[in-house]
């Protein structure tokens, strides 16, 4: 295993990992009733629903189609009926429908021998046909994969990673992937590879991952004929986030690096080899409030309170929902919020964890500048959109904040920096 030489300014340590017991991911039950949102992200097309209320739907069958160019086709995750079909407003704060599935009949997916194609005869127009059908989207991005790789694929020389790497204290989901579904992952890889042909490509992975994995994914890699290399990274945040990975890499044109992490590869696999849309989603479920903390493979539209409820409910009174990590995240008030396609984590978090205080005013401490990964002065930021000066703001560098939450961790009078500069850039007026 090659060790990479990690990014050069700012960052935080994050050597703490909350501990976590590995096992077997355990199917989620199925929801009663399903939410199924129909854009990912706020800059996501949405797609046309092509069922209407009252119909019956089967499990895997198609509930929207793309709308073309940053759309993808959305599937029912669950046999039952069409109740509604509604505007909603995501965690996120943006607006998308949304189609209620109510479970009733029987399944075509679940409970049957899971079917499986041999890929290798396949071209790359009918791979990249399959992942458009079966609306495979990147896990950490939203957007539709079959787009994403067949851009790749016309600019040759890239680097292709293979990203399980989680600077979040909590998260292990891609790494347990790396650990219990390794053959998929690879296979995914080579799938990815066989649309895209990268130039080389690299597994990414925790400097603390242990020796039998490690084995075990170089004898997999070995037999696939990959040319793949493993590189592994020490935990600093935001390591996990492609400049730190480009710098890592010594590569200076970030546009050179494609990303992919373990759960998308093997939604990808999934997709060619057993046929499967993209109906669900591993999620880490865990934080200080949650019984018994697990990683659960969940059906998209499922209320991340079921979720909570399958890993022993909750201990005790939250402070807070996040959805995602603890530097990245987002506060979510309503436990019917439901699973997406990009849902990675729901952590529920004591005030041990959050710590909450007020905000303070600023001491001119500069740890913030200190921390920022991308060598902005957070504070000066802040204080021009506080004083209603957007463009200047931009012109001091709000637009190549990633927001990666290093300055709002770091800042001792709590001000919520990251929050603020999100909003900000989210804000029609400084668009
Ligand atoms: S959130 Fe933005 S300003 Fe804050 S540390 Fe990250 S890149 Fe820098
Ligand atoms: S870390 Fe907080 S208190 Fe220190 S300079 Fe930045 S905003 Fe001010």
């Amino acid at each position: 295993m090659i060790k990479a030489r990690g990014f050069k300014g700012g960052g935080v340590s994050v050597d703490h990992r909350v501990p976590f017991k590995s096992g077997p991911i355990e199917n989620a039950f199925l929801p009663m009733n399903a939410v199924v949102v129909l854009r990912e992200t706020s800059l996501s097309v949405e797609p046309f629903p092509v069922v209407s209320v009252g119909q019956e739907v089967m499990e895997g069958q198609l509930l929207a189609r793309s709308a073309g160019p940053g759309s993808t086709n959305v599937h029912s995750p669950i046999p039952g009926i069409v109740r509604r079909i509604r505007a909603t407003v995501t965690p996120e704060g943006y607006e998308s429908n949304s189609i209620l599935v109510s479970l009733e009949g029987s399944f075509s997916v679940l409970g049957k021998k899971p079917e499986r194609y041999l890929w290798k005869s396949l071209n790359k127009a009918d791979i990249a046909h399959i992942v458009q059908e079966k609306g495979i989207v990147r896990v950490s991005s939203g957007e539709p994969l079959s787009e994403i790789l067949s851009e790749r694929s016309s600019r040759p020389g890239f680097v292709l990673v293979v990203n399980a790497l989680e600077m979040d204290p909590y998260r292990r989901t891609e790494e347990e992937l790396l650990s219990i579904r390794p053959e998929d992952v690879i296979d995914g890889c080579a799938i990815a590879a066989r649309v895209a042909r990268p130039a080389r490509i690299v597994l990414a992975v925790d400097a603390r991952l242990s020796p039998e994995i490690e084995g075990r994914l170089k004898g997999i890699i070995e037999a696939s004929e990959l040319e793949m290399s493993i590189m592994s990274f020490s935990r600093r945040h935001p390591q996990d986030m492609p400049r730190q990975i480009a710098e890592s890499l010594e590569i200076v044109d970030q546009s050179a690096l494609f990303i992919l992490e373990p759960s998308t590869l093997v939604a990808l696999h999934d997709a060619v080899v057993a046929n499967k849309p993209h109906i669900e989603q591993y999620v880490y479920v865990g934080g200080g409030a949650i019984k018994s903390p697990a990683i659960l493979k969940a059906r998209i539209g499922a209320p991340i309170g079921d979720l909570i409820e399958e890993c022993g409910g909750l201990v005790g009174r939250p402070d807070a929902i996040v959805l995602g990590g603890p530097f990245r995240g987002r506060a979510v008030a309503d436990l019917d919020a439901s699973v997406t396609r990009t849902t990675q984590a729901v952590l529920a978090l004591t005030s041990e964890e959050t710590k909450p205080a007020p905000e303070r005013p600023c001491v001119r401490c500069g740890d913030c500048v200190a921390v920022c990964p991308e060598g902005l002065d957070p504070y000066s930021m802040l204080k021009l959109l506080r004083a209603g000066r957007g463009e200047a703001a931009i012109a001091a560098g709000l637009d190549r904040c990633t927001s990666c939450g290093a300055c709002a961790y770091a800042c001792r009078s709590r001000i919520p920096l990251v929050r603020d500069f999100r909003a900000a850039r989210a804000s029609e007026a400084l668009r």
